[in-house]
């Protein structure tokens, strides 16, 4: 089957800085890929050059086996392509209505019949943007907002949507909703791009993951494919922010892993403390739960 995304050897640099370097993966239709790694990592970059928001400086990006390295955004969008950017981009003083007809835009103008349908069906989708159409966007808490965000993007009728942190600053709870929309576009056989820190929740949703680290796959495959390792060690690369580390990797017969919350800082000095005792950060968080579990018994 022909991938419906195909990234091949891309590149994307800033100046002096390559922010990718020969990235490659593919999308099959319906797939929900979960893009992971630390601040830094190149994930935003690869998002934005598969949406023509960026031009790669290397590699080429392909959309049903066509080449479309360098089109531009709304060309893009018009085979179906529609991004989430992190931070949203709502406009706060439009009323949720107008800030779903703006995506139909994203996709060329549609001013049409059919485009005022779409956006009745996602307001059907998301019942709480159909209570608040008429109020500003501005008005909605951050996880509503975050699904008119989705739903702008959903206005165009996309087969693959780009989904930038969709999470970052919102509680567990909403996330798991949110985690629950991803579900179901992917039961409807939309194909999902995801940049995710909620990495446990990532991988529950993903068909398949890819790690990057300073701009390269360190790893890729299906979820249960990856070792707790390889995700960890993508986390432990760098960054200030808090960053979720899957901590240890969970024995075959453990129902559920354990997720850490932790910051660049504490990070930082779990590397310094396993470097001054000849050993890595998992063996010694390893170590320390068994001690935890041995002095509990
Ligand atoms: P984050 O989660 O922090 O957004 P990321 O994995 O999405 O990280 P990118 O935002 O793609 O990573 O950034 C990759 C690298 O490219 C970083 O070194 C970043 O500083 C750099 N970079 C990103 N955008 C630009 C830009 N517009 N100009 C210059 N450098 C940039």
């Amino acid at each position: 089957m022909t991938a419906l995304l195909a990234v091949d050897g891309l590149q994307v640099r800033y100046g002096g800085v390559v922010a990718v370097r020969e990235v490659s993966f593919a999308v099959r239709p319906g797939e929900v890929v979960a893009v992971l790694g630390a601040n830094g990592a190149g994930k935003t970059s690869t998002l934005r050059a598969v949406t023509g928001l960026v031009r790669p400086t290397g590699g080429t990006i392909a959309v049903d086996g066509s080449d479309v390295t360098g089109w531009p955004p709304e060309r893009i969008a018009r085979l179906g392509v529609a991004h989430v950017p992190a931070g949203r981009g709502i406009f706060g003083s439009l009323s949720v209505a107008d800030n779903l007809r703006l995506g139909l835009y994203g996709a060329g103008a549609d001013r049409s019949r059919a485009g005022a349908q779409r956006v009745d069906e996602v307001l059907a989708t998301f019942p709480i943007l159909a209570e608040k159409r008429r109020q500003p966007a501005g008005q909605l808490s951050g996880g509503q907002q975050q699904q008119l965000a989705i739903g702008r993007a959903l206005v165009q009728a996309p087969r693959l949507l780009l989904l930038d942190e969709m999470s970052m600053g919102l509680s567990p709870t909403v996330v798991a909703d949110l985690f629950a929309i991803v579900a179901g576009l992917r039961a409807q056989g939309i194909a999902v791009v995801m940049v995710e820190q909620f990495v446990g929740q990532a991988l529950k949703v993903a068909d398949s993951v890819l790690v990057l680290e300073q701009g390269r796959v360190v790893a890729a495959g299906a979820p249960d494919e990856l070792s707790g390792d390889d995700v960890a060690a993508a986390y432990l690369g760098g960054g200030e922010a808090s960053t979720p580390v899957v901590v240890p990797p969970p024995p075959a017969d453990a129902r559920e892993g354990v997720r850490v919350d932790l910051g660049g800082r504490d990070i930082r000095e779990l590397e310094r403390l396993a470097a001054a005792r000849g050993t890595t950060v998992s063996a010694l968080l390893e170590g320390s739960v068994a001690g935890l579990l041995e002095g509990a018994r």
